[in-house]
């Protein structure tokens, strides 16, 4: 059987946490689709074509893993990529309400796809986009958080 999975997020930007999922995911799954969410009530601070492009940069070395941009309903999207399970991260115990009732809320919608979830490494337990933005936007380091590339992206961004 041939299984894809979806990893799906607002990545804003891509950290190292994402990656380590997005490796360890795609190890497990024959094919691996990163789906990056529009999230316009989020407002993120790189544009979905941003997050897509660096995201792309990113996972380039990961040969089953591809990258596309989507809108609306996270199981829409699952069916449209035909995915069949749906991979999140769980960082910490603050993380699990909100994913179990997520998962919970996408079996009501689709029942044939399954979520997993995949424990944050060590290293990465603190580690959020959200964390990441705010660091770089007051100037500090955050280069052992995200890519090179990414880290680009952010001297580009701030000016
Ligand atoms: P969303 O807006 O959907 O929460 P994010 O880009 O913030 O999008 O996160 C996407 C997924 O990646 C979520 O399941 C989140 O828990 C997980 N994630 C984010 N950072 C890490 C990390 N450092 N380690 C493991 N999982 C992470």
């Amino acid at each position: 059987m041939h299984v894809r999975a979806i990893y799906p997020g607002t990545f804003d930007p891509i950290t190292k946490g994402h990656y380590d999922v997005a490796k360890r995911a795609s190890l497990m799954f024959d094919e691996l689709v990163i789906g990056v969410a529009a999230s316009p009530n989020k407002n993120p601070f790189f544009s979905l074509e941003e997050r897509v492009e660096l995201a792309q940069e990113v996972v380039a070395d990961l040969p089953n893993v591809q990258v596309r941009e989507f809108t609306g309903l996270l199981v829409e999207f699952a069916k449209e990529v035909e995915g069949q399970v749906i991979i999140r991260g769980l960082r910490a115990i603050s993380d699990f309400e909100y994913e179990v009732q997520i998962a919970g809320v996408n079996r009501h919608l689709s029942p044939s796809i399954e979520t997993v979830f995949i424990a944050a490494s060590q290293d990465y337990t603190f580690l959020s986009s959200s964390i990441v933005r705010e660091i770089a936007k007051l100037g500090g380091d955050v280069s052992s958080f995200i890519h090179p590339r990414v880290l680009q992206a952010f001297a580009v961004k701030l000016g």
